[in-house]
C-alpha cells in the first residue's frame, strides 16, 4: 500500500469512527437499559444503523458498501460492544454471509444480493447449527435433494441471530449426505425466508438481549439451483469456514469492546466508593486487579489487531484469528467478573452496567466455534507451520 493510500484510510477510519462515536453516545446510550431489560429488538437503532452503512462495512463500494478494511471494522465492532454488545450482532452475523458472497459467489450471486444486503434492505446471517451439533458442523443433517433446476431443503437450525427479522440467511446443508469425506457432500445456499421456511421459536438466553436468536424449520422449502453460493455443490463447509475468520476476529473485537467497558466502570467506581476512610482504589488488593484487567484488555486488543492486519493481507489467519477469539473473549469474561466484585453488592443489581457486561460475556467463549475448538485450531496450525 502506498503511503498516501495509508494516509486515506486513516483519515477515512478517523471519519468513520468519529461518526459511530456519535451514533453511540446520541442514539445508543440512552436507550440501552430499557432495551436490554425488555429484550426489545432495536427497530430505531437499526434504522440510524443502515444510514451509517453498518450493514455494507466490509462489502465492496462497487456492490453498495463501505469497503472497510478488517482493521477498522474491528474497531468500528469494539467501540460498538463497549457501548452494547447485542449490536454487533446485527451486524456482524449479516456481514459474514454477505462476505460468503463477496469472497466465493458467483459474479450473478454478487450483484444481485450485495447491494440489498449493503444498504440494509435486505438482512440475515448464518445458518450452521443444528439440535443436534454445532461444533462437529460436518454431522448436520438438513438436507437439500435436487430437483431439476432447484432444490427442495428439510431440516432444523438453532440459535440462529437475527433468525426473526431476518430475511436472508447462508444456510449450511448436505447435498450429500453419504460421500466420506462428509465436508465434500456440504454445500452453503442463499436462502430467503417464503414458503416452507420457517420461524418455529425465539430463544430466551442469559444475556445478549435484543439482538433475536430463533430456531428455524425448513419442511419442503424449494430453492432455485442458483442459490448455491459459488454455483458448485461440496463447498459449502470451506465456504462457510472462510466467512468465521471474520466471525472470529469481530468476536475477539467484541471481547476487547465488552473488557474496556468492565475496565472503565471499575476505574471510575473504585474512585468514588470509599471503606476504611480511603477510595477502594488505594487498596492494594483493588490496584492489583485493575492492573491485571487493564492488561489483559491491551493485550487482547493487540491480538485483534494482529489478527485483522493477516485479514487484510490476505493471508489464511486461522491461527491468529483463534488466538485473537481465545484471549480476548477470556479476557471478557474474567475483566467482567473482577469489576463485578469491584463493585461489591452493587455488581450484583441490575441498576449497574457491570451486571449486563457480566451476562453478556460468556456467550463469547461459545459463539463462532467455542474457546475448546479454537485451541484445537491453534495447536493444527502451529505444528502445520512448523514441520520437522
Ligand atoms: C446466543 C447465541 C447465538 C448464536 N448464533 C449463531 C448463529 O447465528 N448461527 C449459527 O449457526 N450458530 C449460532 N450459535 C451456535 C454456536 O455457534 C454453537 O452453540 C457453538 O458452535 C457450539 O456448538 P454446540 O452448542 O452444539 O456445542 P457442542 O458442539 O455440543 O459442544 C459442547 C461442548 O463440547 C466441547 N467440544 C466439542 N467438540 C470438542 C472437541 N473435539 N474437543 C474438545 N471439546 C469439544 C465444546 O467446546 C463445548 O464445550 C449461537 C449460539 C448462541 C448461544
Amino acid at each position: 500500500m502506498a503511503a498516501s493510500d495509508t494516509a486515506q484510510t486513516t483519515e477515512q477510519e478517523r471519519l468513520i469512527l468519529d461518526s459511530v462515536a456519535r451514533f453511540l453516545d446520541r442514539d445508543v446510550k440512552p436507550h440501552v437499559h430499557a432495551l436490554e431489560r425488555d429484550d426489545i429488538y432495536p427497530e430505531e437503532i437499526v434504522e440510524r444503523m443502515k444510514e451509517l452503512g453498518l450493514f455494507g462495512a466490509v462489502i465492496r463500494p462497487e456492490y453498495g458498501g463501505l469497503g472497510l478494511s478488517c482493521s477498522t471494522y474491528a474497531k468500528i465492532v469494539e467501540r460498538v460492544s463497549t457501548v452494547w454488545m447485542s449490536l454487533s450482532g446485527i451486524f456482524n452475523s449479516h456481514l459474514i454471509m454477505a462476505s460468503a458472497v463477496q469472497r466465493f459467489g458467483t459474479e450473478a450471486q454478487r450483484r444481485e444480493f450485495l447491494p440489498r444486503f449493503a444498504s440494509g434492505a435486505m438482512r440475515g446471517g448464518l445458518a450452521l447449527t443444528e439440535p443436534d451439533c454445532g461444533t462437529d458442523l460436518q454431522a448436520i443433517r438438513t438436507v437439500a435433494r435436487r430437483e431439476g433446476d432447484r432444490y427442495v431443503i428439510d431440516g432444523v437450525k438453532t440459535w440462529i441471530s437475527n433468525g426473526i427479522h431476518g430475511q436472508c440467511f447462508a444456510l449450511l446443508v448436505k447435498t450429500d449426505p453419504s460421500i466420506q469425506p462428509r465436508h465434500r457432500g456440504m454445500s452453503l445456499f442463499l436462502a430467503e425466508k417464503g414458503p416452507g421456511f420457517t420461524v418455529s421459536r425465539k430463544l430466551e438466553k442469559l444475556g445478549y438481549k435484543g439482538i433475536d436468536s430463533a430456531e428455524l424449520v425448513f419442511d419442503n422449502y424449494v430453492i432455485p439451483a442458483d442459490r448455491l453460493i459459488g454455483g458448485q455443490e461440496g463447498r459449502g463447509l470451506q465456504h462457510a469456514l472462510g466467512g468465521l475468520e471474520l466471525g472470529r476476529i469481530n468476536v475477539a473485537a467484541r471481547g476487547v469492546g465488552v473488557s474496556q467497558a468492565a475496565l472503565n466502570e471499575a476505574v471510575s467506581y473504585s474512585q468514588l466508593r470509599k471503606t476504611f476512610g480511603k477510595p477502594i482504589c488505594q487498596h492494594q488488593a483493588i490496584q492489583i486487579k485493575l492492573a491485571d484487567m487493564a492488561t489483559q484488555v491491551q493485550a487482547a486488543r493487540l491480538l485483534v489487531e494482529n489478527a485483522a492486519r493477516a485479514y487484510d493481507s490476505g493471508e489464511r489467519c486461522d491461527m491468529e484469528a483463534g488466538m485473537a477469539k481465545l484471549f480476548a473473549t477470556e479476557a471478557a469474561v474474567n475483566v467482567s467478573l473482577e469489576s463485578m466484585r469491584i463493585h461489591g453488592g452493587y455488581g450484583y443489581s441490575k441498576e449497574f452496567t457491570v451486571e449486563r457486561l457480566y451476562r453478556d460475556a460468556p456467550l463469547l467463549v461459545i459463539g463462532e466455534g467455542t474457546n475448546e475448538l479454537q485451541r484445537i485450531i491453534i495447536a493444527r496450525h502451529l505444528i502445520e507451520r512448523n514441520p520437522v
